[in-house]
């Protein structure tokens, strides 16, 4: 047994982690649909399960991660109707399909590597695995499990008396019933494609021969084709966006668990809370999209969105608001320089100088991936006048292992001196706030400069920054 404790969907308690193969974990990650930027809310999930991937191979444990790339069948809206969203970019861009996803894939894969997500075993495409998606959906054919109507092949959720279990649906209420006029001929309200036909008359970009017809895959389909074909199954650990629970997630659990004969197909689902963002949730349609460049423009650290990441749980939701970023930026340098500090410093540590801290660390860690409270222990490390300069630099590096704050090499941020936009601009909003007697909001920013080591001097002609 490990003594990793994950809290687990499927069966609503924390327990104990154990790969099926011993010595290795097999996890499998609902990626990106790559049809737009990926905002901070979606990096979410990514960075809960770099910790998961962290925290796994802290036990001892080989893992082979694998995450799909959607860039086919996701649909604008979850019951099967609307338009495929690839499509929709490309007909609005006047771009191709597959220049958008590339793109978008791009962007998503060199923000993980600026937030220090490792990189995954596998990534895998929807669209260089149709057959494998095909074949899936045969045997559910084969197996009596689908029905066919004039819009496509479909699941045909009656027959797995399960489906409702894992999500704790409620298969009568209102929403489902609601779903099922939105696709006529189909028999239940969750019901879900399988295979939809081309529409007739368009030519899609994206659609491909089958024995039903031209057409393209449903959405769910991917991740039980793709995650049998990399892990075989049962595997041990499947992750994603809490939004995943009622729909994707319930969908893929029907196929694989009808189609391979299985139960339980997955052991263990983790799934992560979402940022909110002053009270809404990120949208496009909201216009509060915020990218990882977005920050980085702004003079942000990109760890230092990461070391926001790491002081919520993941399980629950965090508020993200430029404030909240300028206090993890804080915090993040803080830690930086803490690390500094100790950096060339000679000698070993005791080892029974460490052990307790290690041991507080470790128990963070296994206690659910608890970030926040890991991230606290390594505060205490860094500040404690009780610990030796070799016992702190021994610890922040074994630390590192899991936060992946680069401790060892990365540099506290500090702009280049004079001219700098953010803090002519934060400078201005301390003085407006001194101008409207606002004086706890005037401390609070020159506290934040402060902790960038910036000095204001107020002069008769107005305030003026410095370093040092
Ligand atoms: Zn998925």
């Amino acid at each position: 047994m490990t003594e990793l404790v994950l809290y687990n969907t499927r069966t609503r308690t924390k327990e104990r982690f154990e790969p099926i193969e011993p010595g290795h974990a097999r996890v499998y990650s609902c990626g990106p649909t790559v049809y737009a930027p990926q905002h901070l809310g979606n990096l979410r999930a990514y960075l809960m399960a770099d910790l998961l991937r962290r925290a796994l191979e802290a036990e001892g444990l080989r893992v082979t991660h694998v995450v799909n790339i959607t860039d086919v069948g996701h649909l604008v809206s979850d019951a099967d109707t609307g338009e495929d969203k690839l499509e929709k970019a490309a007909a609005a861009s006047g771009r191709s399909a597959s220049e958008i996803a590339d793109e978008y894939t791009e962007q998503w894969r060199r923000d993980l590597r600026r937030v220090n997500c490792l990189e995954a075993t596998v990534y895998c495409k929807a669209t260089e695995h149709i057959a494998e998606q095909i074949a899936l959906a045969r045997t559910l054919e084969a197996k009596g499990y689908t029905y066919r109507i004039d819009d496509g092949i479909y699941f045909d959720t009656s027959k797995f008396p399960r489906y409702a279990e894992f999500a704790h649906l409620d298969l009568g209420g209102q929403e489902a019933g609601a779903r099922i006029g939105d696709v006529p001929g189909k028999r239940h309200g969750a019901d879900f494609a399988l295979w939809k036909f081309a529409p007739p008359g368009v030519k899609r970009q994206q659609e491909w021969d089958s024995p039903w017809g031209r057409g393209f895959p449903g959405w769910h389909l991917e991740c039980s084709a793709m995650s049998t074909k990399y892990l075989g199954a049962p595997f041990d650990v499947h992750t994603g966006g809490v939004d995943h629970v009622a729909v994707h997630h319930t969908n893929e659990i029907a196929q694989s668990e009808c189609a391979l004969d299985i139960h339980p197909w997955v052991r263990f689902w983790l799934h992560n809370e979402f940022y909110d963002f002053g009270g809404e949730k990120m949208s496009k349609s909201k216009g509060n999209l915020l990218v990882l460049e977005d920050l980085v423009d702004r003079g942000f650290d990109p760890l230092a969105f990461r070391f926001f990441f790491l002081q919520g749980h993941y399980r629950q939701q965090q508020s993200f608001t430029l404030e909240a970023m300028e206090a993890a930026a804080t915090g993040h340098r803080r830690l930086l320089s803490a690390a500094l500090e100790v950096r060339g410093a000679p000698g070993e540590a005791a080892p029974d100088e460490i052990a307790v801290h290690r041991e507080r660390f470790c128990q963070a860690v296994r206690d659910d991936l608890n970030a926040p409270r890991a991230l606290a222990v390594a505060f205490e490390v860094a500040r404690s006048a009780d610990l030796g300069r070799a016992a702190r630099r021994a610890l922040l590096l074994e630390f590192d292992r899991f936060l992946g704050l680069d401790l060892a090499t990365a540099l506290p941020r500090v702009a280049a001196s004079g001219g700098d936009p953010r803090i002519d601009a934060l400078v201005a909003e301390r003085e407006a706030a001194r101008k409207r007697r606002d004086f706890a909001d005037a401390d609070r920013i020159r506290d934040l400069l402060a902790g960038e080591g910036i000095a204001i001097e107020d002069t008769p002609a107005g305030p003026r920054w410095r370093r040092g």
